[in-house]
């Protein structure tokens, strides 16, 4: 994961680290990002399954420096590597959009938000709904795999507005469609106009049945793919496979029990590395309970869902023996189903699934 902080406008409701791209010093900032991938290439013993450029917005970086530094990853790369960019609509146009596939750009994540003006505007984006819509259809015609992401639970929002957006989003050429919550902190003045979760949840269940009419699987709570389409490099997080991290405020794994976060400040982590430095910040060890949370809550969101096998080799404790009752209810209420050792979640299941996996633990 490489975390590029750099956006035109800082919206509202982010909680991510960004900063303001009119303050950014690119070539430093990558001069700095290079050394960082150089420190970390002797760690890499196989092939990448995934490369993700994440932020802030990717897409306002220069592709020439982009380009550079996914050179560095070059001897690590197969023609099977996912390499995904986010990127706003705003800044798809064709020079771009080439230059990211001659640099080894495969899957364009495009955060289109909504394809309704009034509530773009509302959400603080500088694109309109025909630029989104537009910008897909670029960008299909270069880099096949297009993943765009749109936020339900929207004040005023209509139950219908999501899967009707879904729907165009899928026919403009999207490949994959990640769909999230709005959420805004509870002194926001928005907070009190959200919709409630049952409404929520309804809008989602139309976006899935619109998008399982176009063959897009719903693969976890928040995301939809065409087969061979889903994000290998979020598949990896639900997995708790390792991953290393790169650039300001980037979190990293090594698939056991240390998690790394480099510092969130571009400027110091320019600083540190250009002396010599390091730029991480905090790293943690994992207690077994600590893993045990995050393995059920995060398997319990995906379609695969929870492997009781593996959880009992791993954590010696035997959820299903334990739990045997509550499995019953969760089947009785077709919020799950149990079938070689796993626990899956039905739709309605995924989407308490954070309540349900609060009782497993
Ligand atoms: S463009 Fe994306 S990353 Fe940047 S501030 Fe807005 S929501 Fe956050």
């Amino acid at each position: 994961y490489v975390h590029l902080p750099f956006c035109e406008v800082i919206c509202h409701y982010c909680d991510f680290y960004t900063a303001r791209a009119k303050d950014a010093r690119h070539e430093e900032f990558f001069e700095a990002l290079n050394l960082e991938a150089q420190q970390n290439l002797p760690k890499l013993s196989q092939p990448l399954d995934a490369l993700y450029f994440g932020g802030g917005t990717p897409s306002v970086s220069p592709p020439h420096l982009l380009h550079a530094f996914i050179d560095l990853f070059r001897p690590h790369l197969t023609p099977d590597t996912e390499i995904t960019m986010e990127a706003n609509p705003a800044n798809i146009n064709p020079e771009n959009v080439k230059a990211w596939k001659a640099a080894g750009i495969n899957r364009i994540s495009l955060g289109v938000q909504s394809l309704d003006n009034p509530t773009l505007k509302r959400l603080g984006r500088v694109h309109s709904a025909e630029s989104a819509l537009e910008s897909i259809r670029l960008i299909a015609s270069e880099i096949k795999n297009v993943s765009a992401d749109l936020i339900y639970g929207v004040p005023e929002q209509d139950k219908e507005i999501p899967a009707i957006h879904a729907k165009a989003l899928a026919e403009a050429g999207a490949t994959h469609v990640s769909a999230y919550h709005l959420t805004i902190p509870a002194s926001h003045f928005l907070h009190r106009r959200l919709p409630d979760d049952a409404y929520a949840w309804d809008q989602i269940e139309l976006v899935a049945e619109a998008l399982a009419q176009r063959g897009f699987r719903h693969y976890e709570v928040s995301n939809f793919g065409l087969p061979g389409k889903e994000s290998r490099n979020n598949g990896n997080y639900w997995r708790g496979g390792p991953y290393l991290a790169l650039g300001p405020s980037a979190h990293g794994f090594d698939g056991d029990r240390t998690r790394w976060k480099n510092v969130a400040d571009w400027e110091a982590y320019v600083r540190r590395l250009k002396n010599g430095g390091s730029p991480l910040d905090e790293t943690e060890i994992l207690t077994d309970d600590q893993r045990k949370i995050e393995v059920v809550f995060t398997s319990l969101r995906t379609l695969e869902g929870l492997d009781l096998t593996a959880f009992r080799a791993r954590f010696r404790e035997d959820l299903q023996s334990r739990h045997a009752a509550f499995f019953a209810k969760l089947e009785e209420e077709k919020l799950a189903s149990l079938s070689n050792e796993k626990l899956v979640l039905s739709f309605r299941g995924r989407m308490l699934a954070d309540e349900i996996a609060a009782k497993l633990l």
